[in-house]
């Protein structure tokens, strides 16, 4: 009887422990903000991260099959619906990619590529603004994976950008897929599964240029990661790479 009870208690424990987050951070840009939205199962042994804000179709397929992959929890940045988030500092606004600002020689491009001049000031706020989206991303556990999701056009950005790049150590393309879906990793053996289920998939290099995206972060910081990039509106093809990427997630 007193087995059953303390069955009973635990049993009670777990079921009523909270595993899920559902939460909206608002993130100060000088004069601006951001929200960075946080949602889903803590326990899922991945988590989904979309740091351009237009890129739709990723988070439409993203949430059409959380249900089938244990709702793994999605991070949101949000701004004003466009790619570049804006800083606001005396009366002016400075563009950057949210993507381009894990590491200070990024940053300091993606300023210099889309402001004509910035003060030191902004870089500096902007640096404490990549640690804060830093710490409320990552997880504890470096093995954990991070699932970028992106969406491309059908005009620039595509798995061919990679042919003759130094940025690539492998590729493998499908002449039977479209150039725009692919998947992007940082590891052999995520790339080996990828190619053996002939999919588009790109192992990036680890003499990479550093441009500050998070893929360059995570491959310096032995942080487990792969990126979903499909044309906008491939959501069905979006749909079936974040299963595979689950898939391969819950292999290891
Ligand atoms: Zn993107």
């Amino acid at each position: 009887m007193v087995r059953i009870s303390i069955l009973l208690f635990f049993l009670h424990f777990s079921v009523n422990r909270s595993v899920t987050i559902d939460e909206e951070k608002v993130i100060n840009l000088g004069s601006k903000s951001c929200k960075l939205i946080r949602k889903g199962n803590l326990e899922n042994r991945s988590l989904f991260l979309s740091l351009h804000d237009d890129e739709n179709t990723s988070v439409v397929a993203f949430n059409e099959v959380s249900q089938s992959i244990g709702q793994p929890v999605l991070i949101e940045l949000q701004q004003s619906g466009s790619r570049f988030i804006k800083y606001g500092y005396n009366g002016l606004e400075y563009s950057i990619d949210p993507n381009r600002i894990f590491t200070e020689i990024g940053l300091t491009s993606t300023l210099k590529k889309y402001n004509k001049s910035f003060p030191n000031e902004v870089k500096e706020s902007l640096i404490k603004f990549s640690k804060q989206l830093l710490e409320l991303i990552l997880p504890s556990d470096k093995k954990k994976y991070i699932v970028a999701i992106h969406n491309n056009s059908n005009d620039n950005y595509s798995a061919k950008s990679y042919v003759g790049n130094k940025d690539a150590e492998k590729i493998y393309m499908n002449p039977a897929e479209d150039v725009d879906d692919f998947f992007f990793v940082i590891n052999q053996q995520d790339f080996e599964f990828f190619k053996a289920k002939k999919r588009n998939v790109i192992l990036q290099s680890k003499q990479a240029t550093d441009d500050g995206s998070f893929s360059i972060f995570c491959a310096r910081n032995s942080q487990a990661y792969i990126n979903i990039e499909a044309q906008d509106g491939h959501k069905d093809v979006q749909k079936k790479m974040i299963k595979e990427a689950y898939e391969l997630i819950m292999s290891k």
